[in-house]
C-alpha cells in the first residue's frame, strides 16, 4: 500500500466530513480482527486482505472494480455487536485526522443477510454512533441512510420509512438525519425515486444523491428539481452544463466532492483538473469529502493535502468553515429545514408520498 502523504499544516486544520461511506471506510485493522474471530477470512494473511480491500493499481478507472471492494467488509458488518464495533472505529480513525462533524452513510439493506431487521441494522449504526459520541464529546455525528438504486424505487420507500422512525429530531441522542440514493446511475435514473424522497422529507430528514458521477447532468437536475436534493454527492458531470451550474450556486445547493475517488472510479478522468475548481469558479457550495478511505486508501489529510496543489490553505480551511452550514446534522438535534429559509424551493410538484 502506498505511504499517505500529509502535510502539516493541512493536518491542524478541523474538518468537516459529510460524504464517508461505512463500507469502504472499515479500518483494515478491525476487519481482519472480526474476520478471524468469527473464521470469515478468505486469505491467510493480512497483507493479502488488505489488497482486496483497497483499491490497487492498473484497478482504478470503473465504478464497478471500484464497488467490487465493498464485497469483503459485508461478510463481518451482518451482525449487530461487529457493526457497531467498525462505526466507533471509524470515527476513532476520523478523529484523529482531526475531523470534528462527521456524517456517515450506509446502505441498511445489504446488512440484513445473515437476519438482522431493517431497523437493527440502521440502531446497530447508532449504537456505534452514540458510543462514540461519548467518547470524543467534542465531535458532532449522524447518519445517512442509503438507499441502492439498483433495488429500485419500491424498496427505496421502505428504506425511507425506516429511516425516519429513527430520525435524530425523534431521539435526543445521535440519530439519521439524512437520505441518499447510491449505486449505479445508469438505468436507473434518479425520477424514479420521487415517492421515498418525498416521504423522508416529510419524516424530517434532509435530502443528499449520488448523482453526475456516472451520468450526464440530466441526473443532476433530476436530482434537485424532482427529488428536491440539497446535496449532491460528486455530480462531475455539472461542469459540462453552465445553466446547471448557475443554479447549483443560487440556490446554494452544496456539492460533496470527493477528490480521489473521482478518478479511481473514472468520474473523472487521470490529467483532467478536478470539478472542485469549476465549483469554487461558479461559487457553488462544496464540501472536501473522502468517500471511502479504506477503498481509496485515504483519509481527511491526505484528501486536503492533495488538495493544496490548487487550493490555498485558507481556502481549504474556508471551505470546511463553510461545510458546517451544509450540515444535516443540528446541535441540539433537531434537523435543519433549508427550504424554510428559502435556499431551495423543492420541487416543483407535489409528490405522492405513497
Ligand atoms: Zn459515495
Amino acid at each position: 500500500m502506498k505511504a499517505k502523504k500529509v502535510n502539516k499544516a493541512v493536518a491542524g486544520i478541523e474538518k468537516v466530513e459529510l460524504h464517508q461511506h461505512v463500507d469502504g471506510s472499515i479500518p483494515i485493522d478491525i476487519t481482519w480482527k472480526l474476520m478471524k474471530k468469527h473464521g470469515l477470512n478468505p486469505v491467510e494473511t493480512k497483507k493479502e486482505m488488505e489488497k482486496l480491500l483497497v483499491l490497487q493499481d492498473g484497478e482504478e478507472g470503473a465504478l464497478l472494480r471500484y464497488l467490487d471492494k465493498f464485497h469483503y467488509p459485508q461478510w463481518i458488518t451482518q451482525f449487530y455487536d461487529n457493526i457497531a464495533s467498525v462505526i466507533e472505529s471509524i470515527v476513532t480513525e476520523a478523529y484523529h485526522n482531526n475531523v470534528r462533524l462527521l456524517e456517515l452513510r450506509y446502505a441498511p439493506i445489504i446488512h440484513t443477510f445473515a437476519g438482522l431487521t431493517l431497523r437493527q441494522a440502521i440502531s446497530s449504526v447508532l449504537s456505534g454512533l452514540n458510543k462514540s459520541m461519548k467518547r470524543f464529546p467534542d465531535m458532532e455525528l449522524g447518519l445517512i441512510v442509503i438507499a441502492m438504486r439498483h433495488q429500485g424505487p419500491h424498496i427505496a420507500k421502505i428504506l425511507a420509512r425506516q429511516a425516519i422512525s429513527e430520525a435524530q429530531s425523534l431521539h435526543g441522542r445521535c440519530g439519521v438525519i439524512g437520505f441518499d440514493l447510491a449505486g449505479a446511475e445508469r438505468g436507473n435514473p434518479a425520477r424514479l425515486f420521487g415517492e421515498s424522497y418525498g416521504i423522508a422529507r416529510s419524516g424530517g430528514l434532509q435530502l443528499t444523491i449520488h448523482a453526475g458521477e456516472d451520468e450526464d447532468s440530466r441526473a443532476i437536475w433530476e436530482s434537485i428539481d424532482i427529488l428536491g436534493a440539497t446535496r449532491i454527492g460528486h455530480g462531475c458531470s455539472a461542469i459540462e452544463d453552465k445553466v446547471l451550474l448557475k443554479r447549483l450556486a443560487r440556490d446554494q445547493i452544496m456539492v460533496e466532492c470527493c477528490y480521489t475517488s473521482n478518478y479511481q472510479t473514472g468520474a473523472v478522468e487521470l490529467g483532467e483538473p478536478h470539478p472542485i475548481l469549476t465549483f469554487l469558479e461558479y461559487g457553488v457550495p462544496v464540501s472536501i469529502c473522502t468517500d471511502n478511505t479504506t477503498v481509496s486508501n485515504t483519509n481527511q489529510n491526505v484528501e486536503n493535502s492533495k488538495l493544496l496543489q490548487w487550493l490555498s490553505l485558507s481556502e481549504i480551511t474556508r471551505i470546511h468553515q463553510a461545510s458546517k452550514k451544509h450540515s444535516f446534522i443540528h446541535k441540539n438535534g433537531k434537523p435543519r429545514f433549508r427550504r424554510e429559509k428559502g435556499l431551495n424551493k423543492g420541487p416543483k410538484k407535489q409528490l405522492g408520498f405513497a
